[in-house]
Parts: structure tokens; C-alpha cells; sequence
């Protein structure tokens, strides 16, 4: 079994991101708006402020209140979206229940839209974009081979499902509805569960010499994180596994510099 190492496909592209990032006439910028003190969004924002210092990425944070309101959110977002110094913007989700998130994010300029998230954008979301150069890192070549995506989420499995489309996968997307879900990965070469359930998927699951890339992220009472495949039960039978900490996660931040230099190339602001 070969483990899909994140943080060795991270240093990888960090290394050549770099280089992109020196290669510029200026220092790009990312806006991060957060509201609220969510310990998760904090925890995700501090791991992307410290992966903009390590590149050469200036980050302008903003942390408003939880009660602010929509109008003074939209306010920041047309300064960014004028400001021709600021090339990226994300708002972390989630947004408390009284703000209307898709709202926010549609008032993104696409081209600043780092997330990937207005619509008709052609951005790809970052979990996506990371798993696609993970599996580049790792010669996965998923063309014709059949692929299970199980979750559906907007922001996470639809993503995911059109980027193994794109590269060629037979793509069959699962979720909580899906019957039989063991009757559908069992039959996939490769295997992504994106569902947030704890160990989920376990042997009885998975084809022999399967590839399975687990992007969920759960934190057990005891502290520890974990995925929503059961590592231990699975890695026996499967050819290539990404685990958790350690995998997908690595990739998202990095996806999520990739393009933010995508912006600055594509706005020609260099
Ligand atoms: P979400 O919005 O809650 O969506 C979960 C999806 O999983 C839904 O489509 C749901 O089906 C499906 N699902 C739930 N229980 C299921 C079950 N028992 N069997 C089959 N399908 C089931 O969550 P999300 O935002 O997509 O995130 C999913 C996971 O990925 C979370 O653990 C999150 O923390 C993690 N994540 C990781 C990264 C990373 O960088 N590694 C990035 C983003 C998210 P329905 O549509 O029918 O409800």
C-alpha cells in the first residue's frame, strides 16, 4: 500500500509556488474576511496566514463581529473587490445563520473569487484543486476508470466529482440517500468520501487495490483527528490511501495560493 503523503505533494508545490511568487513584479495580496469566533475558522485562517507568510503572500485579515450586518460585510467586499492591490478575497465559512452566505459570496469580483465559489466562475474550488494535484504528484490517472465521489456538498463534493470528470473518470456521485452506498464503492478504482462520518467506510467497502482518498475531517472526543475512512480497517486492501491529518488537508491551503496566482496572471496586474 502506497500512502498519498500530502505533506510531501505540499512541499513539493510549495517549493514551485515560490518561485511563481518571485517571479512577480509585486507582493500578491489575499483578503480573508471572518466573522465571529468560530475556533475552527480560526484554526483554518491561522493555517492560511502562515502558509501566505511562508510564500510571500500578504494577507489583510479581517475579523468582524458575530453580530455585524450584511451591509457592512457587502462595504469591505467592494473595497477589495475596487482595491487593484488586493488580488484575492475569501469569505471563511460558515457565516452565522443570520447572514445570507451565497449573497455574500456572489458579491465577490469572480476574478478575486479565490475560492472558487461565484457562480459561473472558473476557478476550482481548493479541495479540488488540491486532490487533482495530489493525484498529479502521485501519477493516479483516473481516465475511464470508474470513480465513486461519495458527498455532494456545493462547496466540497460536486467539486470534486467535476474535476475527476474532467480528467477523464466514469463518475458516479453517492450521498445519504444513495440505497446501497456499500454496493456502489465496492465497484469503484477509485474511491473519494467526502461526507463528515467518523470511519464511515470500512473494508467491506472497498475493491481490492482500490484507490481511496479521504477528504473528510473529524475531531473525536479524545482530541484526535480523523477521517471517514477507517484507515486501519481498509489499508490492507487498498493499492493508495490518503490519510487523516495528513492528506487532502495538506492540499487545500496550497490549492488555495494556486489560485490566487492564477488571479494575479489572469488580471495582468504583474
Ligand atoms: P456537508 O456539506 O455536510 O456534506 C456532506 C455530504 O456527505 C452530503 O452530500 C451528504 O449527503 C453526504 N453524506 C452524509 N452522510 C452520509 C452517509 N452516511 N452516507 C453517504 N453520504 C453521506 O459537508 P462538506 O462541507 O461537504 O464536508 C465534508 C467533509 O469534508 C467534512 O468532514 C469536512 O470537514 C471535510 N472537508 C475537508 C477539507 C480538506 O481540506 N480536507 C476541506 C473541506 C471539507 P446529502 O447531500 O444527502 O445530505
Amino acid at each position: 500500500m502506497l500512502l498519498l503523503d500530502g505533506r510531501k505533494a505540499r512541499a513539493h508545490y510549495t517549493a514551485l509556488l515560490i518561485e511563481k511568487v518571485n517571479k512577480l513584479s509585486f507582493s500578491p495580496r489575499l483578503a480573508i474576511i471572518q466573522v465571529g469566533n468560530r475556533a475552527d475558522s480560526d484554526a483554518f485562517i491561522k493555517a492560511k496566514k502562515s502558509f501566505a507568510n511562508k510564500i510571500g503572500v500578504k494577507e489583510i485579515h479581517t475579523k468582524l463581529p458575530g453580530e455585524v450586518s450584511q451591509e457592512e460585510i457587502l462595504q469591505i467586499i467592494k473595497k477589495y473587490n475596487e482595491d487593484k492591490d488586493v488580488h484575492g478575497i475569501i469569505v471563511q465559512l460558515p457565516l452565522p445563520p443570520h447572514l445570507d452566505s451565497e449573497f455574500i459570496i456572489n458579491s465577490i469580483d469572480p476574478k478575486k473569487d479565490t475560492d472558487g465559489l461565484t457562480p459561473n466562475t472558473t476557478v476550482m474550488p481548493a479541495t479540488a484543486r488540491g486532490i487533482s494535484q495530489l493525484m498529479d504528484f502521485y501519477n493516479i490517472d483516473i481516465k475511464n476508470k470508474k470513480v465513486v465521489v461519495v458527498g455532494r456538498s456545493k462547496l466540497v463534493g460536486m467539486p470534486i466529482a467535476e474535476m475527476c470528470k474532467k480528467r477523464g473518470g466514469i463518475v458516479n456521485i453517492c450521498h445519504s440517500k444513495t440505497p446501497y452506498l456499500r454496493e456502489e464503492t465496492i465497484k469503484s478504482d477509485i474511491l473519494i468520501v467526502a461526507t463528515g462520518r467518523a470511519h464511515l467506510i470500512k473494508k467491506e467497502y472497498v475493491k481490492e487495490g482500490a484507490v481511496v482518498i479521504d477528504v473528510g475531517i473529524t475531531r473525536l472526543d479524545n482530541g484526535e483527528l480523523t477521517g471517514d475512512v477507517d484507515f486501519y480497517d481498509v489499508k490492507d486492501t487498498v493499492s493508495m490511501i490518503s490519510p487523516v491529518p495528513g492528506g487532502v488537508g495538506q492540499m487545500t491551503v496550497l490549492a488555495l495560493f494556486e489560485n490566487l496566482l492564477d488571479a494575479c496572471y489572469n488580471t495582468k496586474y504583474e
